[in-house]
């Protein structure tokens, strides 16, 4: 197993020492601390057995070694090998917490298949239909050979296996096979003691579930070996009007993996290229033909749209009080001429990294993860400007849980978060990727069909609806569900957003009127009106 941030952190310290050699080539104290740093850097590669990383590290380590040579020269050729190290360290910093073979060859197809091996089958009954409203395929077996050979055939994403009821031999060897057979696996007991769960976790067991087994904790446990989020590509966008500066770093960053670059020459198009490409970092050009780049970050930081996009200026500027001046004016960094290729990359992607993090703060939903109200709205803007260009249809609809007052006050506002998150990760799953799922605050979630008809949108939000009315929550003493109604409205039969809105909103009301667990569809006047003489 990687230690992620050791590696990270090693990287981030060796940072700041190659500034300094790169600041004063002729210092071997400066090289001698670099060297150092990556020597470590070497040593955790091997010790945790990061290949790709380790094999980056060897030419380096290689020219290094000659000590007698440091200098000017060697600088340039290190400065080149160091973004190839980087995007080394950023592939393992990157990667999923949980990789394996069997969840990377899920397709979104079939179901995930879970197989659970328990000599009691019958008492997980239950558990195997919710499973199933959850989107995964699940078996259980009392035969545990059996159970895992099917298993480790169907390429299932987990097995769960029951320990601590006597069987221990025959437990230690199936769970060993399913090790050897890559299969990840979950230990579930009546027992929670902690010699049990010493065991299991010498067993190399991902967690432990004490039963009963709830359906949320197996789900949650599930979830991210299945679904593996992939952060879209980092969009780092340059104005500089030199072709051979855009040229050379173009050149570097296209080494990074995950990373979309657009670069321009001319400042006027600067923010019609940021509306269009919403970079996560904007590199500026300071000194440009016509005008500077601090005029530049001026105009970007009165558009309030762009106010906290981060701003890195790449200048041969080297006077503190030029520099801090452009700080002052909405810059947050500088990279100076000629650039170093390591701190170009490792400063882009710093800043593109805290960029991403403080938008996402901003535009999700705390307890479910979901989008907010306010980027719910964008995004549904931007669906609907879509579905114009390309004359797709487009359908909104507003869900609210019915009764939610009664749940609070029945099991508790702990409890009703829980069934907030649960419809969320709900919705989350059963809609398509191009659709928006968003929450507006309370219990009413957004749901946005992209390139659908309002009959196609009505059957999927209707075959929701009926899932999620079978879905169990669990409380202290028991069981219960949760319904919830829908209106839903058409676009471009609403053509515009407002109305869109204020349609569904009277569609739920509708819904609500007529007795809850429903979706009803608005209707606009003009078909309203037309009705009486479609049908004489
Ligand atoms: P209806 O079927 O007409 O929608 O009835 P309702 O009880 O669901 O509607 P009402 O609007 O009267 O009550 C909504 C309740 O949702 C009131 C509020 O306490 C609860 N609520 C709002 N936000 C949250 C939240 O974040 N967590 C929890 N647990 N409850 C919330
Ligand atoms: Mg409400
Ligand atoms: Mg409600």
């Amino acid at each position: 197993m990687i230690n992620r941030l050791e590696i990270h952190d090693t990287w981030n310290a060796l940072v700041p020492t190659w500034k300094l050699v790169w600041q004063d080539s002729q210092n071997l104290d400066r090289w001698v601390a670099f060297m150092l740093h990556c020597d470590r850097l070497l040593a955790l590669s091997r010790e945790q057995g990061a290949r790709e990383l380790e094999a980056a590290l060897e030419p380096l380590m290689e020219l290094l070694s000659d000590v007698d040579s440091l200098g000017e020269e060697k600088k340039a050729v290190v400065d080149v090998l160091l973004p190839g190290i980087f995007a080394a360290v950023r592939d393992i910093c990157t990667q999923p917490a949980v990789r394996g073979n069997s969840a990377e060859m899920h397709d979104d197809d079939t179901p995930p298949l879970v197989v659970m091996l328990t000599p009691d089958v019958a008492v997980v009954d239950e558990l195997l239909v919710q499973m199933e409203h959850y989107g995964y395929a699940f078996k259980v077996f009392s035969d545990y050979r059996m159970g895992l050979q099917i298993a480790l055939n169907l390429r299932a994403v987990a097995l769960v296996v029951e320990i601590g009821n006597g069987q221990d031999e025959q437990i230690n060897r199936i769970v060993q096979q399913a090790e050897q057979g890559g299969l990840k696996w979950f230990a579930m007991s009546r027992r929670g003691d902690f010699s049990l769960r010493l065991q299991a976790v010498r067993q190399g067991a991902l967690g432990f579930f004490l039963e009963p087994l709830t359906i949320n904790s197996l789900v949650d446990a599930l979830d991210p070996l299945v679904y593996l989020v992939k952060e879209d590509p980092y969009r780092i966008m340059i104005l500089d009007d030199s072709p051979t500066v855009l040229a050379s770093i173009g050149k570097t960053l296209e080494q990074l993996p995950n990373l979309t670059l657009r670069a321009i020459q001319q400042p006027d198009l600067v923010l019609e290229t940021l509306l269009d490409f919403s970079p996560d970092v904007l590199l500026l050009d300071f000194h440009m033909d016509g005008c500077n780049g601090l005029e530049v970050a001026k105009i970007i930081r009165q558009n309030r749209a762009f106010e906290s996009v981060p701003i890195v200026y790449l200048t041969s500027e080297t006077s503190q009080a030029v520099q801090l001046e452009a700080m002052r004016h909405g810059g947050d960094d500088f990279l100076t001429k000629p650039i170093s290729q390591a701190q170009l990359v490792n400063t882009v992607i710093s800043k593109a990294e805290r960029y991403r993090g403080l938008r996402k703060l901003m535009v999700e939903d705390s307890l479910t993860g979901l989008y907010n109200h306010v980027k719910t709205k964008a995004l549904l803007q931007q669906a609907l400007l879509q579905g114009e260009r390309q004359h797709l249809e487009v359908c909104y609809a507003i869900l609210d849980i019915d009764f939610f007052k009664r749940v609070n006050d029945t099991y508790g506002h702990t409890i009703g978060d829980h069934v907030l998150k649960t419809l969320a990760r709900y919705l989350k799953q059963r809609l398509r990727r191009g659709d928006v799922v968003g929450r507006y605050g309370g219990e009413e979630f957004v749901a946005v069909f992209f390139d659908a008809s309002l009959e196609q949108a009505m059957e999927r939000l209707n075959s929701i609806r009926e899932g999620f009315a079978q879905i169990y929550h669990a409380y202290d003493e028991g069981i219960f569900s949760v319904t919830f109604s829908a209106g839903i409205a058409h676009f471009p039969a609403y053509s515009n957003m407002m109305e869109l809105m204020v349609a569904a909103d009277n569609a739920l009301y509708i819904a609500k009127r007529g007795g809850r667990n429903r979706v009803e569809a608005a209707v606009p006047a003009a078909i309203k009106a037309a009705e009486p003489l479609a049908r004489p």
